[in-house]
């Protein structure tokens, strides 16, 4: 198989700066400091693509990367959920995200990187219920499994198949486990 080549090729602000990409795209989202920029660039297999935050919440813009081969894009959403910013802050970044997600006819599916020690949280649930509202189909990813025993990931994997129609993928940024398996996955959602 060929090498998988990411590209980042938009990095959007605004509502007012989005513009149709008429390709087929995958969201990611998460909570900040979730792992999830540690997670694209795993993907990728390339360090330095997504800025890795040693202070959470930095990632304030919607990112495009275009994935070869296939012609898809992944997009990564902001960090949400960071309580030590402002409240406009927060409600600029919702609003973005709002935007996003409405009436693309081009998404696909939206992924919520979450993080495997901690139980669903209201604001990933609130995410994948809206998704779920648009007529998206969502997938889950348990990051950070290196720091789950294997017991604790069989218990999270039954947690979030209760509330998903899908069972989650474990992964590790650390590790790289569940690379494979979440390309599989991102390749499916893309091309049912
Ligand atoms: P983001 O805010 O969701 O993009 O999170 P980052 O990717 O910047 O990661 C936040 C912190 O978690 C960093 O210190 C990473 O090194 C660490 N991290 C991310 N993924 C993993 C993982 O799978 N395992 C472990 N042990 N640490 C991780």
């Amino acid at each position: 198989t060929s090498p998988v080549v990411m590209t980042l090729t938009d990095t959007i602000y605004l509502p007012s700066q989005l513009k149709p990409v008429p390709a087929p795209q995958v969201a990611l989202a998460g909570r900040s400091n979730v792992g999830k920029s540690t997670l694209v660039n795993m993907l990728g297999s390339r360090k330095g693509l997504a800025k890795i935050s040693a202070t959470p919440g930095k990632t304030r813009s919607l990112n495009f990367y275009h994935i070869r081969p296939g012609d898809f894009y992944l997009v990564d959403l902001p960090g949400y959920g960071y309580a030590r910013c402002a409240k406009t802050e927060r409600e600029k970044w919702a609003k973005l995200i709002d935007v996003y997600l409405t009436d693309n006819p081009w998404l696909r599916a939206v992924m919520a990187v979450v993080d495997c020690r901690l139980p669903p949280q209201a604001l990933d649930l609130d995410l994948l219920a809206y998704a779920s509202g648009q007529g998206l189909p969502t997938m889950v990813v348990l990051t950070k499994a290196d720091k789950c025993s294997q017991r604790e990931r069989e218990a999270k994997k039954r947690v979030w198949a209760d509330i998903l129609a899908a069972p989650p993928l474990v992964f590790s940024g650390k590790t790289g486990l569940g690379r494979t398996a979440l390309w599989a996955e991102i390749a499916r959602l893309v091309n049912p």
